[in-house]
């Protein structure tokens, strides 16, 4: 059963003239970070947290020292991000792409492991842990561009934008940021002309992202089919069709949103797609 659905997506791929990604936490869980909603994920464990993170960025807008203070002294929810390493789903993604199957990747997560795992175009909707971005221009900087730790000594936090003086925060988008508009603006070019969206590791709940596809299913396109009287009509039909890869069924799911679940691991399940198209293609 499994393999059909695996079979079907690479065929799917295959087809397609313009096929994109989405992915969340649940693609990288098994490079060991936990996600937020699963069985094992940080809210799942700890309401708390999800309560003060909920918190995060009304707290960065009234005061921005204290919360690059407590930023720097106290340790990551989702660990050592730094030292994770892609899993053979980054991997698979990456290698769709090198094939010219995959168009673009659009991410949730901030751990940078597409980037790690080569991935070409990608959109980094919620921003990166390996980066720092102004509020006021969008500007992104590698953290090396700033001596934190000396900012801190010096009592001189937040950092401040070289370009135009304005506050700059991580890159990550805080609940309650706005997503940054230039990646809020492409990835919704990018859902609207798609004619596949692989949507990998998402409990798509968390908005405007879950917006994307949803977005993406009202765009119909229009296409003739013969009636039973010899006559012509033309009919509109959806434009995309949306394969989930998720360990479990989504709000996606259950509304019909996407066209089909293939239920399992994106680490095996992803490189087991790859594997089909490479070999349907030969
Ligand atoms: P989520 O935690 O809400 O949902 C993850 C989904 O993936 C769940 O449905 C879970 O069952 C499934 N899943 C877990 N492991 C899987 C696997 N190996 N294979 C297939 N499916 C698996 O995650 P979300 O929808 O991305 O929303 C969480 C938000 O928090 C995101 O917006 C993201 O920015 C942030 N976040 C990021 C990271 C990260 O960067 N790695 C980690 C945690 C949270
Ligand atoms: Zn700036």
């Amino acid at each position: 059963m499994i393999e059909e659905l695996i079979a079907r997506a690479a065929r799917d791929l295959i087809n397609s003239q313009y096929a994109i990604a989405l992915t969340g936490a649940g693609i990288s869980t098994e490079s060991g970070i936990p996600d937020f909603r699963g069985p094992s994920g940080i809210w799942t464990k700890n309401p708390e947290a999800e309560r003060r993170a909920y918190r995060s960025y009304e707290r960065f807008k009234s005061d921005p020292k204290g919360w690059w203070l407590e930023r720097l002294t106290t340790p990551s929810l989702l660990g050592d991000l730094e030292q994770a390493q892609p899993n053979a789903g980054h991997y698979a993604l990456a290698e769709l792409e090198r094939l010219g199957i995959l168009k673009c990747v659009i991410t949730q997560n901030v751990d940078g492991l597409h980037e790690k795992a080569g991935a070409g175009k990608l959109l980094e909707y919620h921003g990166s842990i390996l980066k720092l971005r102004c509020i006021s221009c969008n500007s992104r900087f590698s953290h090396h561009e700033f001596d934190l730790q000396k900012l801190m000594e010096e009592d001189a936090l937040p950092p401040h934008c070289p370009k135009c003086d304005g506050i700059v925060k991580t890159d990550g988008v805080a609940f309650g940021e706005p997503i940054p508009g230039d990646v809020a603006h492409n990835s919704l070019e990018e859902a609207w002309r798609c004619d596949i969206m692989l949507i990998c590791g998402t409990s798509a709940v968390v908005f405007p992202f879950a917006n994307l596809p949803r977005t993406a299913r009202e765009r119909k396109i229009e296409r003739e089919r013969r009636t039973d009287t010899g006559l012509y009509a033309v009919e509109k039909v959806p434009a995309v069709t949306i394969i989930e890869v998720n360990a479990e069924p989504t709000p996606l799911t259950d509304e019909g949103i996407s066209d089909y679940l293939i239920q399992g691991k994106t680490g095996e399940v992803l490189p087991a797609i790859v594997e089909q198209v490479k070999k349907l293609r030969m």
